[in-house]
């Protein structure tokens, strides 16, 4: 998470943290920085983020989208995202702070769980195009968590945060943000395929109809027992989700077109391509 108000690069160690480094922190309801941390600030929403979100407030996909998200474009990689909302009040605080801490606590999104960790593949600026992952600090002047002596490492943190759940179900989709980071400008896609991501990455429910009631299991091969699975279980969708774009967009074959569907779009390129050819061979030379 990033606050909003600071300059890029305010309070973030230039150093990458692997899983074996450590550091000293502490976070505890006596520290006088308690909930400081948690208004004006820029938190993107993973998808697994928005399914546990939007189960614990009862609420659909479109309504938690609406009430408490704002879409964002990643710059470098023009990826479409939402971000958690801040309130309209003078400190632009989270709508899930209390007095006591946080209202959502055990369905908290990942970038609260790692904080003061942050994730590599949500930096905008200083990654190197190869698609490496990898961790950062973030050391803000009012945190007083730092004055701890009591030790972590990466790894150890992540477990008792709670991450690895999240980070099992992200992991296809923080290789496709990684992915299009390393192919950089020279891969743009398309507003279709755009539009693709946004959909997988913050909404279950409306991915759920596009598999289920659109023409999409006339043109892909699906296996019997994962199609009762997504049927049932939206964790499931999503995973089957991102790796149908991993394989629609970067060419994965995870989710393939049926047989007779692929030969019917390679013989309709054929005919284009032949079509071109003598419209090609016909026109004037110059
Ligand atoms: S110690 Fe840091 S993380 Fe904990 S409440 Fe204070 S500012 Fe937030
Ligand atoms: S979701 Fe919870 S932990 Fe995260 S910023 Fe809001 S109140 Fe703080």
């Amino acid at each position: 998470m990033k606050r909003q108000s600071e300059t890029s690069q305010d309070g973030i160690e230039p150093r990458k943290y692997a899983l074996e480094d450590t550091f000293c922190f502490a976070c505890d309801k006596g520290k006088s920085c308690y909930t400081h941390c948690c208004s004006d600030i820029n938190i993107i929403l993973t998808p697994y983020d928005i399914i546990r979100m939007k189960n614990r407030l009862g609420l659909t996909c479109d309504q938690f989208l609406a009430i408490y998200t704002k879409p964002e474009m990643l710059v470098r990689t023009k990826l479409p995202m939402v971000t958690l909302k801040m309130l309209d009040d003078d400190k632009k605080s989270c709508p899930f702070i209390t007095p006591d801490g946080c209202a959502i606590y055990e369905d908290r999104p990942v970038s609260c769980r790692y904080y003061p960790l942050g994730m590599a593949a949500f930096r905008e600026q200083e990654l190197k195009p190869s698609g490496e992952d990898f961790y950062f600090m973030v050391r803000e002047s009012h945190c007083k968590g730092f004055e701890s002596n009591r030790q972590w490492t990466v790894a150890t943190w992540r477990k008792d945060q709670g991450v690895e759940p999240y980070d099992d179900v992200n992991q296809s989709w923080m290789e496709l943000i990684l992915k299009k980071k390393s192919f950089g400008f020279q891969y743009e896609l398309t507003e279709q395929s755009r539009g693709m991501f946004f959909m997988v990455s913050s909404n279950v429910d409306r991915l759920k109809r596009f598999v289920l009631e659109s023409s999409f299991l006339d043109k892909y091969d699906v296996d019997p027992k994962r199609l009762e699975t997504i049927k049932k279980d939206e964790v499931a969708l999503l995973k089957f989700g991102l790796d149908w774009l991993q394989s629609a967009l970067f060419g994965a074959e995870k989710v393939v077109l049926k047989e007779k569907v692929k030969k019917a779009y390679q013989e309709k390129a054929d005919q284009q391509g032949a079509a071109a050819q003598k419209a090609s061979e016909s026109s004037p030379g110059r």
